[in-house]
């Protein structure tokens, strides 16, 4: 079985982008703020965006399942407020779940939160609890910049984010650290704020304490752990320096890097560098780089062409990345596949 655990609902029916431009409207005219009930999407258009695309690719390229969450660079959550934010993660993750609905066999949710520049991360936790209880989300996506670029909130190592770590650990979900838009135009968001923030959360990570607070903490280090596998000797100096332990002991019981990562040599060295059983299976699909390589003759987000072809990981292996690691690191997503006889 192969579970991509990166998907996003990049390719919703366009009234979704227009319910938020009219949000964002609203927040000059409160008169023009919509209400839930406004975005009217049917089920027919649901299927006609993920047959097309989502559900066409996967079948081409031999996938199962995919973990499937809000896109990513949409939550945008630097616009308005927490109640901005609030109504705005409400509908996504609605509309997510409802692709789960129609296509239970191919579509698991994990849940965009209501973060908000200098809002109190524990503000999630309703819509945490609702996503988790009401939709069966099996993840959440958190953004350690809401600020979109300009990095004002404290590290994730802070106790302000406790609340939601506690959350996590109670329901056992893990967390993809995901970052949002840039707007900071000295960040291209998702060929450089994206991969500076993968980057970022595992430093933060490294120095800290904090999976000695959280044992059972788990996060998903998306797009291959943005510089960490090239750097890992850097890393690896650096814990020896703070005086950290072993990074094996130290982060790699909570910590796990997708396969986004689009060439082979990437992919090899992932896969070198990185212990197999942190190494989960993902494309990010349809997402940020959509084109075919001129070199290979396919796109560059079929990631499972690269785990085929990489010279490092065996028969046994391969089964960890593309299933059996995202079953542990995702238990209910292996709960529901147990409910489902897979
Ligand atoms: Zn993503």
């Amino acid at each position: 079985m192969i579970i991509d655990v990166h998907g996003h609902y990049t390719t919703a029916p366009a009234a979704l982008g227009q319910w938020r431009d009219l949000q964002m409207a609203g927040l000059q005219d409160p008169r023009r703020t919509p209400g839930a009930a406004d975005l009217r999407i049917s089920d027919d258009e649901i299927r006609e965006t993920i047959e097309n695309n989502q559900l066409r690719l996967m079948r081409e390229r031999g996938l199962d399942l995919t973990v499937f969450s809000p896109r990513a660079s949409f939550m945008a959550h630097h616009i308005g407020d927490f109640e901005t934010s609030s109504a705005w993660a409400e509908v996504c993750n609605e509309l997510c779940f409802r692709v789960s609905e129609l296509y239970p066999a191919h579509f698991v949710p994990a849940a965009m939160l209501p973060q908000s520049p200098g809002v109190d991360p524990r503000s999630c936790i309703t819509e945490l609890v609702r996503c988790v209880e009401q939709y069966g989300n099996v993840a959440i996506n958190l953004n350690p910049d809401p600020s979109g670029g300009h990095w004002s909130a404290p590290p994730l190592s802070d106790r302000s984010w406790y609340p939601i770590y506690e959350k996590m650990v109670e329901y056992d979900i893990p967390a993809m650290v995901h970052v949002s838009t840039s707007c900071n135009a000295c960040f291209h968001t998702t060929g450089a704020h994206y991969l500076n923030a993968d980057t970022t959360a595992f430093m933060q990570c490294l120095d800290s304490a904090l999976f000695q607070d959280f044992p059972s903490l788990r996060f998903l280090i998306p797009h291959g752990g943005g510089a960490v596998p090239y750097h890992w000797g850097r890393f690896r100096g650096l814990a020896q320096a703070l005086n950290k332990p072993l990074l094996e002991a130290h982060l790699l019981n909570n910590v796990f890097f997708d396969t986004c990562v689009y060439h082979q040599a990437g992919i090899d060295l992932l896969s070198r560098v990185i212990p197999v059983k942190n190494i989960l299976f993902a494309s990010e699909m349809v997402g940020a780089v959509r084109g075919i390589d001129p070199q290979t003759g396919h796109y560059f987000d079929d990631t499972k062409r690269y785990i085929e072809a990489t010279p490092h990981l065996s028969h046994e292996d391969r089964s960890q990345v593309y299933e059996h690691n995202a079953r542990r690191v995702f238990p209910r997503l292996d709960a529901i596949l147990q409910r489902q006889g897979r």
